[in-house]
């Protein structure tokens, strides 16, 4: 009976027999996970008792929206989580480029420079600091950007870093998750021990954060290890596959309010911003979180245990620590990203009966291809794997807002494999 539902769904014995054995392998390193997304979710919980969220908090408001308490109950549920001072959680904050660059623009003046300790920031960044050009940029502004690379083996280039540090530099950018480069993402205490070398050297320095994907991964968030402003996205982890848009800053008192005007216009701030039908959304997605989260990285770690299996490079690696929900397998050839993406893209919820094909994208030099079939678009908590085609022809894949989906996708992906003769079991 149950063989023949997975026969139906496509997915043969020696697969399900493959992936049951890699779960139950997994045992103990899924009880720490539960552990710590126990630990989240009773922060979260706290946050919403602490601040006496009820059924009014879920009735919009429209036009300006001003004492809209849903909105500024959730902001504070935010500052809380994240043990800050204040937070800007908005539906108008159209995205996590959208989040960074209110946060940069907000707090940098002309004359003023950004420094990336930590390498290149996310490729979307480029154009809102102005290392690739583009109007309105931070450059145009006359903010200046300086970069510090890591070093060969991963870690911070201290001495480099110290010598970037000058005059006007007023802001530092650290990206918390790989994002699509190879280096490893950074530990919430890594992040820590950066922040504080840099203080020591200039204490008005604001450390900003790029935590995208990595959002309840760890028990601690970098705004517990110093960074002043920290910055993502609703449509990854915080908004818990719930959320159909939003962003969020957390942060510093001072530096949050210029952000508010910043993304309305001086003067008015956060005062205004209808949160429309968006409240429960928000609230529900940020109570999911943190076990979506948790079953975000037992399915990368199933996923990665199971490439190991075959023989495939995987980073990181399944007996690793986790930092973010992102899992790369190189599959060393573009037939197996092509196959691994058509396995994700047939476990979906929606568009199932699509199949992903590499097409070249704007901003990239290579072909690049993508299995998403998400109940909001683009939403990468949901299930999604893409990558450039081109060596070590690597797929990154993360989300999923059940392990069983996540589990069911990976077999579907191993199946494509074999159906094409791409791998051997
Ligand atoms: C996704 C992401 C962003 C940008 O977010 P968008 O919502 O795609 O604009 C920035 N930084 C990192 C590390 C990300 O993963």
């Amino acid at each position: 009976m149950s063989e023949n539902m997975y026969e139906s769904f496509g997915i043969s014995p020696k697969v399900v027999e493959l992936s049951d054995k890699i779960t139950a392998s997994l045992n103990d390193r899924f009880a720490e996970i539960d552990k710590t997304a126990e630990f989240n979710q009773m922060k979260v919980l706290k946050a919403m008792q602490d601040n006496r969220v009820s059924a009014a908090c879920f009735a919009g408001t429209t036009g300006y929206g001003h004492d809209d308490l849903g909105r500024d109950t959730l902001e504070k549920i935010y500052a809380d989580v994240f043990h800050t001072e204040a937070a800007l959680v908005r539906g108008q904050i159209t995205c996590g480029t959208h989040a960074l660059g209110i946060a940069l623009a907000a707090n940098l003046l002309p004359g003023d420079e950004i420094l990336c300790p930590v390498g290149k920031p996310y490729d979307t960044l480029e154009e809102v600091i102005g290392i690739r050009d583009c109007p309105g940029s931070l450059k145009e502004y006359g903010v200046t950007y300086a970069q510090v690379d890591l070093l060969p083996d991963g870690t911070f280039d201290y001495d480099s870093i110290k010598n970037a540090i000058n005059d006007k530099t007023k802001l530092v950018e650290i990206q918390r998750s790989k994002g699509y480069a190879m280096r490893p993402t950074f530990s919430v205490d890594q992040i820590g021990e950066l922040i504080k070398f840099i203080k020591e050297i200039k204490p008005d320095i604001i450390a900003m954060v790029d935590n995208c994907y990595g959002e309840f991964v760890e028990t601690i968030e970098p705004s517990d290890v110093g960074a002043d402003l920290v910055v993502g996205s609703l449509i990854k982890n915080p908004g818990g596959g719930l959320a159909p848009i939003g962003g969020y800053i957390c942060g510093r008192e001072d530096l949050i309010e210029r952000c508010a005007y910043r993304l309305t216009a001086p003067g008015i701030g956060g005062d205004v911003g209808a949160s429309l039908m968006l409240n429960t959304q928000l609230y529900q997605g940020l109570f999911l979180s943190p076990t979506v989260v948790a079953g975000a990285i037992k399915g990368a770690i199933f996923a990665a245990a199971l490439y190991e299996k075959l023989g495939f490079n995987v980073v990181p690696k399944s007996t690793e620590s986790r930092h973010d929900i992102i899992q790369s397998i190189e599959l060393g050839s573009k037939e197996r990203m092509v196959a691994f993406c058509r396995g994700i893209q047939f476990a979906a919820p929606v568009d199932s009966y699509v199949t992903p094909i590499p097409s070249p994208l704007p901003g990239y030099n290579d072909d690049v291809i993508m299995a998403a079939g998400a109940f909001v678009q683009g939403s990468s908590i949901e299930l999604s794997a893409d990558g450039p085609i081109r060596p070590p022809y690597a797929v990154y894949f993360q989300g999923g807002l059940t392990f069983s989906h996540i589990k069911l996708g990976i077999m579907k992906s191993l199946q494509e494999l074999l159906n094409d003769n791409l791998v051997e079991l």
